[in-house]
């Protein structure tokens, strides 16, 4: 796990000019207040210095959106949707370097972070088709001589926070629906991300968009959310990260009674039932758990395998997870990178020793450090409910299994969590799969398969994992309000 030999990021790159060390603030290339240093989270070499915005900047950026807001709005939907597309091409066009710097900054595989560049541009596609689709309604009028109608326009400035696990994705997906809706929207990426948020920008202004619609700004999270949330000009705020922070963003919403749109926390449960082949459920609860080496709100954070297959399911799963190699991103052997944040490493060793310490059995893997930022991809089986790892999100590669026997059990344990994100079921029988899915308190269900989002789909929690949806219609809907209009006096 040599991590010196790989060259530096830039050298890498077909277009160097991608790496932006600066913020886009009201059409321009702005310098900050002083500079915030961007790490490789693989090696700790710094990368980068990015410009570190104070609320002036904010002020200036919130300007600069309110002032664009009216033009952008009145602009055809098939015109947003047109440069859209564009921004979406010239992603593609330069996904390799995107997906360099992704696994840069973030710690991801290659291969993950160009999934994910494809991933991510195709909310923009998604979304600039939904633009032509704002649709309203008219109603049957209630009131003699009148006629009714509910137009859905945009609700005006739109700014989103974005985390550090999908750089590029989570930008794509607020920012498509909030353009295709009509309003400019002000992104501020995870301090520890901002290389692909600004990449993006410069991509953005390659492809046209007018002044100010999209915005990046970078520098101190507390500082500038709070900033941007409590200006009266802002009228949506669109979040993915911790349910903590969310909480935090909701108060100083309610002080300007914003729309909001959070994705917050996970703690998925993937339900084994004893009907399922063990080896296609090991080849589900791999991704299911691994992907981004752990750090997805989707991943699986409870196991729980029905008692007549679960030996066999320990046995085979924990004979994959040994293969899995820990390594750079940049590296095409490597399965699992670092963890994107030093805290998130500990608090999986902390998951670990607090399982193990309750009578958990460490299959493989464990707690000793390998640098570090990296975590071994760990196993334990003979897990339980009150456990750490069973009650707080872990966001790292430690995967829990625990033991069920019935259905009415484990529905029940399932939906013991105060977060609703993801869970997954699997089994062959189609009468289970409906009854549980149905049964699960969950805003998405995935049957037999690990990987089920994408930009159709309405994607979003319940319970403290989250508020509002993203993707699909529902996305676009969270940044337009309606408007009833009643026209009376219609009697000839
Ligand atoms: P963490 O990075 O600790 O896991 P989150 O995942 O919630 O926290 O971070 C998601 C986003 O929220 C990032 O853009 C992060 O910089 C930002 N953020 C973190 N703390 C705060 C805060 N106190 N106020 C506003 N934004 C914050």
């Amino acid at each position: 796990m040599d991590m010196c030999v790989l060259p530096n990021m830039k050298f890498r790159l077909k277009s160097p000019e991608m790496i932006v060390e600066k913020a886009f603030v009201a059409g321009m290339w702005i310098e900050g207040e002083a500079t915030s240093a961007v790490y490789d989270p693989a090696n700790g070499n710094q990368i980068a210095a990015v410009a570190k915005c104070g609320t002036s900047h904010v002020q200036t950026a919130i300007g600069a959106a309110d002032s664009a807001r009216q033009s952008w709005a009145n602009t055809l939907p098939v015109t947003r949707g047109k440069l859209l597309r564009k921004w979406a091409g010239l992603i593609r066009e330069h996904g390799e370097d995107l997906a360099i710097i992704i696994v840069s900054e973030q710690g991801k595989t290659l291969q993950e972070a160009r999934g994910e560049v494809e991933y991510g541009a195709g909310f923009l596609d998604w979304f600039a088709a939904e633009a032509e689709r704002g649709h309203g309604q008219t109603m049957p009028s209630h009131k003699p001589g009148s006629s009714l109608r509910v137009l859905m326009q945009p609700a005006g400035v739109a700014v989103a926070i974005t985390p550090w696990n999908f750089p590029l994705a989570m930008i794509t997906r607020k920012a498509g629906a909030a353009l295709a809706a009509g309003c400019p929207i002000i992104v501020k990426p995870a301090p520890e991300t901002p290389l692909t948020a600004l990449a993006l920008a410069k991509l953005s202004e390659e492809a046209g968009f007018p002044n100010s619609v999209f915005q990046v700004l970078t520098g101190d999270a507390p500082t500038l959310a709070k900033a941007l949330i409590m200006d009266q000009r802002v009228r949506v705020v669109s979040f993915t990260g911790s349910t903590e922070v969310g909480r935090i963003l909701l108060e100083q919403s309610a002080a300007t009674v914003k729309k909001v749109s959070m994705e917050l926390g996970g703690h998925a449960p993937v339900i084994c039932f004893d009907d399922m082949l063990v080896e296609q459920a090991v080849e589900i609860c791999l991704p299911a758990k691994f992907a981004t080496s752990g750090q997805d709100c989707l991943a699986a954070n409870r196991i729980y395998v029905q008692r007549s297959i679960h030996d066999k399911f320990v046995e085979l799963f924990a004979a994959r997870v040994r293969t899995l190699k820990v390594g750079h991103g940049l590296d095409p052997d490597t399965d699992i990178g670092p963890m994107t944040k030093h805290s998130v490493a500990e608090k999986c060793r902390e998951h670990i020793a607090d399982a193990v310490a309750n009578g958990a059995t460490l299959i493989c893997g464990g707690s000793h450090s390998l640098a570090e930022q990296f975590v071994a991809p760990t196993v334990l089986s003979n897990v339980t409910d009150d456990m750490l790892i069973s009650r707080e999100e872990t966001f790292g590669p430690v995967a829990a299994i625990l033991l069920f026997d019935s259905e009415d059990e484990v529905v029940a344990r399932a939906n013991r969590s105060e977060m609703g994100l993801a869970a997954y079921v699997l089994t062959q029988n189609i009468g289970r799969a409906t009854r549980v899915s149905e049964r699960l308190e969950y805003g998405l269900v995935g049957i037999n398969t690990a990987s089920f989002t994408g930009p159709p789909v309405p994607f979003g929690g319940w319970k403290q994992s989250g508020l509002g949806r993203e993707g699909s219609h529902h996305g676009m809907l969270e940044f337009m309000e309606a408007k009833y209009i009643c026209t009376g006096g219609l009697a000839a």
